[in-house]
């Protein structure tokens, strides 16, 4: 079965062909640059870049990877959470399409497409415990298939991907910063008694981060030293190479402490699920914070420790792109799931309803 799959619920507009579970040809255009002036996704100007660049995308990767659009058997279509807008854009395109081609339609949740996504790497273990760290969520799931997900816990504020870029704003690094936090970070050794890590003496199995952004937001107003001169271009590759050693070794102690305590928060509430859920045979970190290297280290230290076996994408398929979308819907395709045309796109903060059609496909 060839599945296509559309992803554009923030600021990544990207297409992939999967057949049978691989991946066969992938494109991605990001916005970073668009956004970058800004400090932070402009919905409007995501959902005009998405309906102005996927055409071209579809063609191309149609053409590349020498297929007809006939020869589509399924369409997959994040269909949130994100900002509508954008995923609107997706969404229609994908009804289209599927209409014209004759293909089923799949509607993905984009936060279970990031856990399903080392699929195309490797073979998942299920029982699984799913930690998923990104820009927008910060979740635990218990997960026992593809289509079996149990919300764990959350968070009740800012998600780590947040309070990385917010962290790397406060120093003035360039837009996303959470690449430069990890790079620094790996320069020190962090100072455990700097910064909080919050929300940790209770039984929650929730996440709260935005007081640990703060306390760097506090520490480095008493330290005003250690803020970068504010930058113009996106790539601030320079700035960061120009810090002279004292003020970088003071940055990085910053960087790595903030990391750390993320990082041992994050350890902490995986080790509690753990404890509720029992027996698990995975242990699955997905999102564009999985990439952190800190945090690969303390997750593969705690499965070790509880003989787990560990899930963690490379890098390029933590953050966002389409070929997770791809292999989760012909995931979903193969288990006979589709959507009729009434698909709705399901923006944040609402939950993504299991509204199949379930009349079975093929
Ligand atoms: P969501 O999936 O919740 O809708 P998103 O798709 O915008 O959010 P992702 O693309 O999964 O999020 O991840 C982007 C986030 O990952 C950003 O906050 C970015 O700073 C962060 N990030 C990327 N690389 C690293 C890294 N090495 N260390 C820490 N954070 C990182
Ligand atoms: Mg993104
Ligand atoms: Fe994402």
């Amino acid at each position: 079965m060839l599945c296509l799959g559309i992803e554009t619920s923030c600021d990544e507009t990207a297409v992939a062909l999967v057949r049978d579970g691989r991946l066969v040809g992938q494109k991605l255009a990001t916005q970073i640059d668009v956004h970058a002036v800004f400090g932070g996704v402009v919905p409007e100007i995501a959902s005009r870049e998405h309906l102005r660049v996927l055409p071209t995308l579809f063609r191309e990767l149609m053409e590349e990877s020498g297929h007809a659009p006939e020869d589509i058997d399924a369409v997959a279509v994040a269909r949130g959470p994100g900002l509508l807008g954008a995923l609107l854009i997706g969404v229609s395109f994908a009804k289209a399409l599927s209409l014209s081609c004759n293909a089923r339609l799949v509607g993905v949740n984009h936060l279970w497409a990031h856990l399903l996504a080392p699929g195309l790497e490797r073979s998942l273990p299920f029982p699984a415990l799913g930690l998923l760290v990104s820009g927008g969520h910060t979740h635990t799931y218990r997960i026992d298939s593809p289509v079996e997900f149990e919300l764990l816990g959350k968070t009740l504020d800012d998600a780590a991907g947040e309070a990385f870029d917010k962290v790397a704003k406060t120093l003035n690094f360039p837009y996303p910063g959470g690449k430069h936090v990890d790079e620094l970070a790996q320069e020190t050794e962090p100072d455990r008694k700097l910064f909080p890590r919050a929300f940790i003496d209770n039984p929650s199995l929730d996440f709260s981060f935005s007081g640990l952004k703060t306390a760097v937001a506090v520490h480095v107003q008493k330290h005003p030293e250690v803020v970068l001169p504010r930058m113009d271009d996106v790539d601030g590759a320079s700035a960061l190479g120009a810090l002279l050693p004292d003020a970088r070794e003071h940055v990085a102690r910053i960087c790595a402490s903030f990391n750390w305590s993320v990082a041992d928060t994050l350890r902490i509430k995986v080790e509690r699920a753990l404890k509720k859920t029992g027996h698990m045979k995975g242990l699955v970190v997905a999102g564009g914070v999985a990439a952190n290297t800190m945090i690969r280290e303390t997750m593969a230290d705690l499965a070790q420790r509880y003989g787990l076996d560990l899930v963690l994408p490379g890098p390029a398929l933590c953050t966002d792109n389409a070929s997770m979308i791809a292999y989760s819907g012909w995931l979903m395709a193969e288990l006979g799931l589709q959507h009729d045309l009434n698909l709705e796109a399901v923006p944040r903060g609402r939950v993504v309803p299991m509204d199949w059609h379930t009349r079975k496909a093929g």
